[in-house]
């Protein structure tokens, strides 16, 4: 899933993300919309999908990762998290109930829970009281979610327990209960090693049901999808192909293009022959360095069209490898 924090995926046009890249489903974030513009104004200018004229689904976050990772002034306690506003030091609260409100405002099609996002590295004792009370707050937004369940959205828990296997099992069977539409794997990318990011996948996604979408949030880098997948994971988001794109990262089939080296500087070659998109089709990594090294709007534009489609081309060679049954035979030639 593209990013679009803001209700905005960066430098794209909600056009071009589905008429140029198809994407099926984006991400926004609830604690920037409840902030700004605030979710009642979206509300009353027909949701998100309205507001930003995106017509296809959207997946908001809960709010709590941001609380938890931009706010120092933040208080939890049982009843939910207290936070200071970044942009003006204003006073809020988060409550499992109150982030499903903000959510149903906002109109998303999938909403998250109210977790807490444990730090890292967190001491086993620290890990568990905190992952119990995620179960517990996720009980109540989904209880609360019930009174408003038109049948059309779906509230996905997200399963914590830090780096520790036995409280992630712990609490995956405990979400598991509640019989949700979905379920979200959180708290990993905070730092840890990448091969313990894939262990807690793997050791948590044989025990949510299978014939429902599994979330693995904030995850990956290009070669780590098939990874990911081949652990059961059917969704990701990150913010890394659009924030590498502005950054002149561009990922191809071979590898990365930093795009800023002086060996592109009269390279007519498109960033990567293989790819059909509307970058690659029409401009040389020459001019793409031009408009890098000249600081123009449309070198993000045009990069992030480019990292959308390859990590958007990814998924779909992979559906396509799952589907002819081929799946273990793409996985090798990835490795
Ligand atoms: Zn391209």
């Amino acid at each position: 899933m593209p990013v679009g924090t803001q209700a905005a995926v960066k430098g794209v046009l909600p056009r071009d993300l589905m008429n140029d890249l198809d994407a099926k489903i984006i991400l926004g974030n609830t604690y920037h919309l409840f902030l700004r513009p605030g979710h009642e104004t979206v509300r009353q200018l027909g949701g998100l999908h309205g507001f930003m004229a995106w017509p296809r689904a959207i997946l908001t976050d809960s709010g709590g990762f941001q609380v938890f990772s931009l706010n120092s002034l933040r208080k939890i306690t049982e009843e939910g998290v207290l936070f200071h506003s970044h942009l003006n030091g204003d006073p809020h609260m988060f409550t499992p109930e109150s982030t499903i409100d903000v959510q149903l405002a906002l109109g998303s099609d999938i909403m998250m829970v109210l977790d807490e996002c444990i730090e890292h590295p967190a001491t086993y004792d620290a890990a568990r009281h905190s992952t119990q009370r995620t179960v517990r707050w996720a009980k109540k937004g989904l209880e609360h979610f019930k009174r408003h369940d038109d049948g059309n959205r779906a509230v996905f828990p997200i399963v914590q327990g830090s780096m520790y296997g036995d409280l992630r099992r712990e609490c995956a069977e405990q979400l598991v209960e509640l019989d949700a539409r979905g379920y979200a794997i959180g708290g990993l990318s905070v730092g840890e090693p990448r091969p313990l990011s894939l262990e807690m996948t793997e050791i948590t996604t044989p025990l949510l049901p299978a014939d429902r979408p599994r979330y693995v949030m904030g995850v990956g880098m290009p070669e780590e999808l098939p990874e990911y997948v081949a652990r059961g994971a059917d969704m990701m988001d990150c913010v890394l192909p659009s924030r590498n794109a502005r950054n002149g990262c561009l990922f191809t089939r071979n590898g990365r293009v930093l795009i800023k080296q002086t060996q592109y500087k009269d390279d007519a070659r498109p960033v990567d022959e293989g790819c059909g998109c509307y970058t690659c089709r029409n401009f040389s990594r020459a001019y793409l360095r031009h408009l890098f090294q000249a600081k123009e709007m449309t070198f993000s534009t045009l990069a992030t069209l480019h990292n959308l489609q390859r990590y958007l081309d990814i998924m779909r060679e992979i559906r396509q490898a799952i589907l002819i049954g081929k799946y273990p035979e793409y996985l090798r030639a990835c490795r």
